[in-house]
């Protein structure tokens, strides 16, 4: 979030500088592990859909200004019991929203994809849009074209404080003091030591992505599988095509394993991290024979308390804009969310229809 809206800034002429404790693109917050999932229909609130008809345009330019492949258009399978969270609201989102996609049964998704082994009496959606996003090249791209288009960056460089009054704002970072007219802080799993403080909690969930080698993996190409999200009645599990030496990726979603703070996270793969998804893989594609675990890293979610994300400045102080909570479904808006959290920063208003992620809807309770 803080590489695409210091991209955003520095388009829009801003004299614009980031400051980022670790390096370029690492792999110690929320932001890495290949792959993220991009889809159009949201099951999670439809009003997202605007956001991401915008961040599929913002990812496009952004792919062309790089030259880099960031969006692979592979297709995304949805898998639930009818009466799930995930299929309702999906049939909410695609009565709300002109989306083009197609229903399955389990027995119809094997003749388009014979991978899947569901759950017979799952409902199936098709979204032709959806597919995934190469993580930590969308951070480098937008990084390098903040940079082309003038921002400062300081790597290694932890914020330690800030003073935000009628004149601006000042940073003090364990290296420098800046002075601005706007801060935006996008600290993800960070973030919640300034939310806390505003009556807004932040949880920080651990999460385990795990990549598998094993026989059969031809099948599992971007040209021939897509990208899918399957929610069982032991959990929501997703996943990707080998898009690498790694193999095939997947991860399970909402299984809580609650981290005080980003300092504390246990960054090795501990015995609970593997069984249920193990099951899952075994389960749902058989046609990946002997799956043996080749890499896996471990990631942070910053749930917000209503799984939505919270934009918008901070109370009394109009010149510091947060964006933070992005609660393990951000990435995909990081293009859309730094246009927003620019719009803010330089005119105290968007244009963009954020009422339902607005940061206010915290502090009145
Ligand atoms: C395993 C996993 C899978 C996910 N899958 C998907 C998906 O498929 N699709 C999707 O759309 N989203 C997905 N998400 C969510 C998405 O990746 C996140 O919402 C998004 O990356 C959050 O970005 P961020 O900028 O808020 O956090 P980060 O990328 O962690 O960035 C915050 C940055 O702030 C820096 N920072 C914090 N404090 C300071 C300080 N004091 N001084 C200097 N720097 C500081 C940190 O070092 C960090 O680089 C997933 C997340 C995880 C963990």
């Amino acid at each position: 979030m803080g590489s695409a809206t210091l991209r955003s800034l520095a388009l829009r002429g801003a004299n614009v500088c980031g400051v980022e404790q670790f390096g370029a693109a690492h792999d110690q917050g929320s932001s890495h592990g290949e792959t993220r999932i991009i889809r159009k229909a949201y099951f999670e609130h439809p009003d997202y859909v605007p956001l991401l008809n915008r961040s599929f345009e913002l990812w496009r330019e952004i792919a062309d200004e790089s030259g880099r492949q960031l969006q692979i258009t592979n297709g995304l399978v949805v898998s639930g019991d009818p009466s799930s969270a995930t299929i309702q609201g999906l049939q909410r989102c695609y009565a709300e929203h002109a989306l083009p996609h197609e229903r399955w049964t389990a027995e119809e998704t094997r003749k388009h994809f014979p991978q899947f082994h569901l759950p017979g009496g799952h409902s199936v959606f098709f979204d032709p849009d959806g597919g995934y996003l190469m993580v930590e090249e969308c951070v480098k791209a937008n990084l390098s074209s903040a940079l082309h288009h003038g921002a400062t960056l300081y790597f290694g460089e932890q914020v330690l404080s800030w003073h935000a009054d009628t004149s601006g704002v000042s940073v003090q970072t364990d290296q420098r003091e800046l002075q601005a007219k706007a801060l935006v802080l996008t600290a993800g799993a960070w973030a919640g030591r300034v939310l806390s403080e505003y009556g807004i909690p932040l949880e920080i969930w651990r999460k385990v992505l795990v990549w598998y080698r094993g026989n059969g993996l031809e099948a599992f190409s971007p040209q021939a599988f897509p990208t899918y999200f399957i929610e069982l009645d032991y959990g929501g599990f997703y996943g990707f095509p080998v898009v690498s030496e790694a193999g095939f990726k997947a991860a399970e979603h909402f299984e809580p394993d609650i981290v005080a703070q980003p300092e504390a996270l246990q960054r090795q793969l501990l015995p609970r991290d593997e069984p249920r998804l193990q099951r899952f893989l075994t389960e749902i594609f058989p046609a990946l024979r002997k799956p043996k675990r080749s890499a896996f890293k471990v990631c942070m979610y910053t749930k917000s308390p209503d799984d939505h994300f919270v934009l918008g400045a901070l109370p009394e102080t109009p010149s510091v804009i947060v964006g933070a909570g992005f609660s393990g479904h951000g990435f995909k808006f990081a293009p859309v969310i730094g246009e927003i959290l620019a719009d803010l920063a330089l005119d105290g208003q968007t244009s963009h229809p954020i009422d339902f992620l607005k940061l206010e809807r915290f502090l009145n309770n």
